[in-house]
């Protein structure tokens, strides 16, 4: 009889782990406390527009494709992908900003108008970036952060010093100016660290940004959702919503033995958590828990988010699909999320327009706008500190595009700290889940598989590889490969 797995949540990493896990053979059954699956990916439909509530930026194509194809499928199969040009613009004052297009080319020629001998220096580290892409996305992260020696190759090894040192070093001894080197650091910040903070060897980012692109699934980042629930459905695949689980049963000889969803029990040969780690770990009894409440708090989360869904009642001028805010200090806001965590001053800020590029996401003649600002996790979150920092932002973002919008907006909703504990029990409220630092990065990061309770896994944006939607489907592939390898060998590991 095949072994039944029972995998908490329904984000990519575990819809990406249950196509997996269906195909070796296993009878897999999701639980998805939500009413809706997809996690931080889920969609908000509201008066005929449409918003992805979490992730935008489609990047690294080539992890997506590597999914699909580990099915015989692509993801053209599902849905329909554009490169988006331009990939996005930088505001640095009013009328002013950069803009990042979409091949290399037009980005050397863009760093030379902005500076002088620019282009040659970003060429260079443009090349090690990709070879860094070629090592780490290409192989490394697919390697389950079960030892160190799993990092060392003979390539790794010759990239030693790069570990040792930090994006934004490398980026500021050759890009004086500070308009370039800020948005060199941007892509790390996906990665939920400052660049101060992030090894070298992360520039891969750089590479997927600049070299590879921005793309948009048409209609929105849910449809890869959709893609991978249609995908998991054909692989026999059963997905229950509204489903809460409150424990994982663990027997005397510490083995996992199933679950209890909704007051009823369930029972199974293993479970895989998908859930936020530390919640994932309260559904334990304490002695089962192999990490601390001092574990996670000493622990670099990666920022919570203020964000808005706007609907308005004409397009915007003067903004891309995407656009960035960098007219204030960085560094200041940085501090408020890492240092002193605290609500900041003068916070940074995204914007995104869908409707510009897609007409599925807003009503003609009418514009969609997400808006988010990084804030450090565990802090207070009140309705009247939304209300402040909208009037902020909107305000800046007016001045800067010279516009007015205020009487323009339909409606508005939003998500913050106090949202992402209620609907996704995400711990201190994070967004995207732990920082990639030196210290949290690999072997270093929470297992995939339980020390202290057999056959219990977990998979998702707190351990390997890290944040972000392409690693979250590598997450699910590395922790089916290894319950498929421990069941193959009858093993009966903790
Ligand atoms: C605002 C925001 C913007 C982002 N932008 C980008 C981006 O542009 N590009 C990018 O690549 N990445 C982005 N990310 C990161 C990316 O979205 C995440 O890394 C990824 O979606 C995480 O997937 P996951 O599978 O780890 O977890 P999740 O998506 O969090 O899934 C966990 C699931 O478990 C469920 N769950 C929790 N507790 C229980 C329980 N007790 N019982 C049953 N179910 C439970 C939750 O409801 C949830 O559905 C963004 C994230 C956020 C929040």
């Amino acid at each position: 009889m095949n072994k039944k797995v029972s995998i908490i949540g329904s984000g990519f990493s575990a819809l990406s782990a249950s196509c997996y896990l269906a195909k070796a053979g296993f009878e897999v059954t999701i639980f998805e406390k939500n009413s809706t699956i997809g996690g931080r990916a889920r969609q908000l439909k509201r008066d005929g527009f449409s918003f992805d509530i979490g992730p935008t930026w489609y990047w690294m194509p080539d992890v997506f494709e590597r999914f699909f194809s580990d099915f015989n499928k692509k993801p053209s199969d599902y849905y329909a992908l554009e490169k988006l040009n331009p990939a996005y613009s930088v505001y640095f004052a009013k009328d002013d900003y950069i803009t990042i297009e979409d091949s290399l080319e037009k980005i050397y020629a863009a760093f030379e108008k902005e500076e002088v001998g620019s282009s040659k220096k970003l060429k260079k580290f443009i090349a090690n970036a990709q070879d860094n892409y070629d090592v780490a996305i290409k192989d490394l992260v697919y390697r389950p952060g079960v030892s160190p020696l799993e990092l060392v190759t003979p390539v790794t090894i010759k990239k030693v010093g790069q570990f040792f040192s930090t994006i934004k070093k490398d980026v500021r001894k050759e890009f004086k100016n500070d308009r370039l080197a800020q948005i060199l650091e941007f892509p790390v910040l996906f990665l939920g660290a400052k660049s101060s903070n992030t090894p070298s060897f992360y520039s891969f980012m750089n590479y997927a940004d600049f070299g590879l692109g921005t793309f948009h699934p048409k209609k929105g980042m849910y449809q890869v959702i959709l893609a991978m629930e249609a995908l998991a459905k054909s692989l026999g695949v059963v997905i229950k919503t509204n489903s809460t689980i409150e424990k994982i049963n663990v027997d005397a000889n510490k083995r996992a033995t199933g679950i209890v969803a909704n007051g009823k029990q369930h029972s199974c040969d293993i479970v895989l958590s998908g859930a936020d780690y530390h919640h994932s770990e309260t559904l334990l009894d304490a002695k089962h828990r192999q990490y601390s409440e001092s574990y996670w708090f000493k622990k670099t989360f990666a920022p919570s988010s203020l964000l808005f869904y706007v609907g308005f009642d004409k397009k915007l001028k003067n903004v891309n699909h995407h656009t960035l805010f960098f007219d204030v200090d960085f560094e200041t806001h940085a501090k408020d999320i890492y240092d002193t965590p605290k609500w900041p001053e003068a916070p940074l800020f995204y914007a995104s327009f869908p409707s510009i590029t897609d007409n599925d996401s807003a009503p003609e003649g009418k514009e969609a706008g997400i808006f988010l600002i990084p804030l450090a996790p565990g802090i207070e979150d009140t309705e009247a500190l939304r209300l402040q920092y909208f009037e902020k932002i909107i305000s800046r973002f007016e001045t800067l595009t010279s516009q007015s919008i205020r009487n323009s907006i339909i409606f508005k909703e939003s998500f913050c700290i106090n949202d992402f504990i209620k609907d996704y029990n995400s711990y201190k409220g994070n967004a995207y889940g732990m920082a990639n630092t030196l210290f949290q990065t690999a072997f270093l990061r929470p297992k995939l598989k339980s020390g202290k309770v057999k056959n219990l896994y977990f998979t998702g944006q707190l351990t390997v590889p890290g944040p972000g939607v392409p690693p979250s489907l590598i997450s699910g592939k590395l922790v089916a490969g290894l319950i498929t390898k421990q069941n193959n060998n009858n093993e009966d590991l903790i």
